[in-house]
């Protein structure tokens, strides 16, 4: 018998969740965004709820050749461009665009022998102040890459600091307008938060946007507003069982460094998860649970194979009784938003979906 953990995909949450960021930003070209192998789901699998694309967005070339293998033939950027000249011609081969953000991937396009001409997305640092020419540098590197006959098609991208919290969009997306006004070329600046909250605004949507959490069910403003506020879905559920059980009294305490100390007689349920499979260390007692679809919480910490439970809200559970630790109870529906759990641990739902370890096994439905 294998350990009974499980991370289940659900392709039809991902198409749900595409629908939702097109209504948000209508007319504007969709490029999912799966880099880190879909945010943990798998390329492949995240892929199936994906089909109504415009184009995707990766990281390495071999998440491009991936898609390739899928029979993607659209449009994929590599989001932050080559790491070194060579790749360049893998690119070509794929027809993978790329982003340019640095004076030396301009150098090794300018050192690129290739009969297929490049598609690159010239990247503006306009306040992120991370990759991309600053607005002052912006103008010249596209006049440099203008002058390339590597180099076939320019458009511009930026990504915004802020697009979820107070700060907002207004000043990034007046700079790189500004700055882009009179090139011709397409533009992109949204995230999954700048499309929800300003698609609507033509001028911020833009020819592209660039959703990534949002497909996979988390709501980018959490806590402001839930998946369930923005409708979301989940495209991930990590579930186990009850493998064993113990009655506490008063005064009992739980698992390791005896973090939690029963205040009465309770029912408490062991299941088959830890830090080891990914689930957060730094979640503790309270963390929501559902048990056979009931919502209950952990009990003091986390180990690398178990954690415990509280089965008080679930009095029938035992050795084999179902547990979900975040995404949708298969036997009632109910949902458990990762953003929550991931609120818990003091992080945010991309972490969790990312680090989902090798040892747990992956289906989809
Ligand atoms: N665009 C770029 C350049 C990114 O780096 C990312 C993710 O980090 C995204 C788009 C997607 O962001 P989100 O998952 O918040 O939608």
């Amino acid at each position: 018998m294998p350990r009974p953990i499980l991370a289940t995909i659900h392709p039809q949450a991902i198409r749900h969740n595409l629908q939702r960021v097109r209504s948000a930003a209508p007319d504007a070209k969709l490029m999912c965004v799966t880099k880190a192998n879909a945010y943990g789901h798998g390329i492949e699998r995240a892929f199936e709820g994906m089909r109504a694309a415009d184009g995707f967005a990766v990281l390495e070339l071999e998440e491009a050749q991936r898609l390739r293998r899928l029979d993607w033939r659209g449009p994929i950027l590599l989001l932050e461009g080559v790491f070194e000249l060579r790749d360049l011609e893998l690119c070509s081969r794929l027809g993978v665009w790329h982003t340019v953000h640095c004076d030396e991937q301009i150098d090794w396009l300018a050192a690129h022998k290739t009969q297929i001409p490049h598609r690159v997305f010239l990247k503006m640092n306009s306040g992120m102040n991370r990759l991309g020419f600053t607005p002052e540098r912006f103008r010249s590197a596209y006049a440099r890459l203008n002058a390339l006959p590597q180099v076939e098609e320019i458009s511009f991208v930026t990504h915004f600091s802020d697009a979820d919290g107070p700060r907002g969009i207004a000043h990034q997306l007046e700079v790189f307008m500004q700055v882009t006004e009179d090139l011709p070329g397409e533009r992109s600046a949204c995230n999954s938060a700048g499309a929800l909250i300003f698609g609507s605004d033509e001028r911020a949507r833009n020819d592209w946007v660039r959703p990534g959490i949002v497909l996979y069910g988390s709501a980018p403003d959490y806590p402001q507003r839930t998946a369930q506020d923005w409708g979301l879905l989940p495209a991930m559920t990590l579930s186990t069982k009850v493998i064993g059980v113990q009655n506490l009294k008063a005064g009992d305490t739980v698992g390791y460094g005896s973090a939690f100390t029963a205040d009465g007689p309770m029912k408490l349920g062991v299941i088959a998860c830890g830090y080891a499979d990914g689930y957060p260390r730094h979640c503790g007692t309270d963390t929501p649970v559902l048990v056979n679809g009931v919502r209950t919480r952990l009990l003091g910490r986390v180990s690398m194979d178990m954690i415990c439970v509280d089965l008080t809200p679930a009095p029938e559970a035992g050795v084999g009784s179902e547990v979900v630790l975040w995404g949708r109870s298969p036997s009632t529906g109910t949902l458990l938003s990762i953003d929550e759990v991931a609120a818990a641990a003091g992080t945010v739902g991309y972490e969790l979906m990312c680090a989902v370890a090798p040892r747990v096994p992956v289906v989809s439905d």
